[in-house]
């Protein structure tokens, strides 16, 4: 995991040098994706920020996440049933372990992840730019519940 206050520090340079100002909602948003513990999704955001921020709306969460998209700040995880999970902590394209009960998703470190992906160039004359690597199965915590 990435230093979440490097992290912090980083996201909030950006909006700095976009011009963009620096809200206590805004930091708060900040926070919680530089950390993205467990891979938040808006919802969970929106819930952790709410206590602080009684009147702060789903949808600038979202605007937020957006923004910080467009610099490249917070790797997003679509799936196809739209309920969208965010990576701030390292927002450079990285593969997910993800549990299909609980939805909880796991950053595994990978050491052949460079290997495979000179491999998938050499195979297929590509340039690659970036992947999608995701890996669905059963956390240990619901194989446990299970038996
Ligand atoms: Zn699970
Ligand atoms: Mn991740």
């Amino acid at each position: 995991m990435a230093d979440h206050k490097k992290r912090v520090d980083i996201i909030i340079g950006k909006l700095r040098e976009n011009g963009h100002k620096i809200t206590p909602q805004r930091m708060a948003i900040v926070e919680i994706l530089a950390r993205s513990y467990g891979h938040p999704s808006v919802d969970d955001i929106h819930d952790h920020i709410k206590k602080d921020f009684p009147t702060m709306s789903l949808a600038t969460v979202y605007r937020n996440i957006v923004l910080l998209k467009s610099f490249n700040e917070v790797l997003e995880l679509g799936f196809p049933d739209g309920s969208n999970r965010y990576d701030g902590n390292k927002p450079d394209p990285h593969p997910h372990v993800i549990c299909v009960k609980c939805k909880k998703i796991v950053d595994p470190d990978l050491d052949s992840l460079d290997e495979m992906t000179n491999e998938v160039a050499e195979e297929t004359d590509f340039t690659i730019l970036h992947h999608r690597l995701d890996f669905f199965g059963i956390c240990s915590n619901c194989m446990a519940k299970k038996k």
